[in-house]
């Protein structure tokens, strides 16, 4: 286990170009923008450059990718001779064995081998065909990890892409954190205990299906039955959490203040739930009331719950309208 890893900060795969490693094919870096290097202060981030790393070496020839969907290879540009397919796809094997605390991965726009996804495609005589596919090494590393959450720095522009890639990377960090402690259906309840409003706010038929699994837990055998959970939980915490949603989950939560909060502050609440609903503020503004309360009034359910705080705050991803 890395040193971060032990620390408890999440660890975030990069493409080393992204990191400020000089390591494309023609020996520059790629500019992070401002979005990646933001995450550079929630995670510890853990560059990878699979070209390098199948020993490609720096400057060197650049490769795209050709052929129909299904058959498709990275060549070198230049002559077409040199096959890099199976090398870069094998890489994603290696990340995994080096780092298998990963909890997500910032994948490189455009690149035939981290690219995540409308990716230059081009016929055998050179000519672009199509924007249609995921960079080799992108691929390979979705495959051999499903769970794992990837995103690239072009797709974190989006604020809402953003915020479900920060969610689920720190969820399924929490979700290797109890594992390596020792999965037991006791801990598996647990865990879901503290998830239920988030998965709520991401996706009501999720919530619904992982409370009937684990129900089941201490019934059925742990193995698969986790390993059902955790799919449909990474699945569910997949869905984008809407103004409607989450306003369903932050009444839910006001309905723990019934008895030990005034009904005019109750109010009070109720109307910033209600302009957040209608989206003339961000949800942090009624979340901030809520803690506030619930700081006067402790609730340990509450407390635990990770929807109130899924991430650090710092982060301001729930400041946005
Ligand atoms: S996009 Fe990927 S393969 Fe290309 S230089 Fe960056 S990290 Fe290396």
């Amino acid at each position: 286990m890395s040193e971060a890893a032990a620390a408890g900060r999440p660890v975030m795969g990069i493409g080393a170009c992204l990191a400020g490693k000089a390591v494309r094919y023609n020996g520059q870096t790629k500019s992070p923008n401002d979005h990646v290097r933001g995450l550079a202060e929630a995670f510890e981030l853990r560059s990878f450059c699979p070209e390098m790393g199948i020993g490609m070496g720096v400057p060197r020839a650049p490769i795209h990718l050709v052929g129909i969907p299904g058959k498709v290879r990275a060549l070198d540009v230049e002559t077409h001779s040199r096959d890099y397919t199976d090398q870069l796809a094998g890489y994603a094997g290696t990340v995994l064995e080096l780092a298998p605390e990963l909890c997500g991965y910032i994948l490189v726009k455009g690149s035939p081998s981290c690219g995540y996804d409308r990716v230059k495609r081009f016929a055998d005589n050179g000519y672009g065909i199509a924007s249609d596919l995921q960079g080799v090494f992108a691929a390979a590393l979705a495959k051999a990890d499903p769970l794992l959450p990837l995103e690239d720095d072009g797709r974190l522009n989006d604020p809402g892409l953003r915020e479900s890639f920060v969610t689920r990377a720190y969820a399924y960090h929490d979700w290797k954190q109890v594992c390596s402690s020792g999965l037991s259906a006791h801990t598996l309840i647990g865990f879901y205990s503290r998830y239920k409003y988030l998965v709520m706010a991401h996706h009501v038929p999720g919530y619904q299906k992982l409370g009937r699994l684990v129900a089941d837990a201490g019934k059925q055998p742990l193995q698969p039955l986790a390993a059902e959970f955790i799919g449909e939980f990474m699945a569910s915490l997949t869905q984008r959490a809407t103004l409607r949603s989450h306003t369903n989950v932050l009444f839910h939560l006001a309905g723990y203040l019934k008895r030990t909060v005034p009904a005019a502050e109750r109010q009070r609440l109720k109307d910033l739930i209600e302009q957040y609903r209608l989206g003339h503020i961000p949800l942090v503004v009624p979340l901030t009331m809520l803690k506030h309360h619930f700081a006067n009034n402790p609730n340990a359910y509450i407390e635990g719950q990770v929807f109130m705080s899924p991430y650090p705050d710092e982060l301001k991803l729930r400041n946005l309208i």
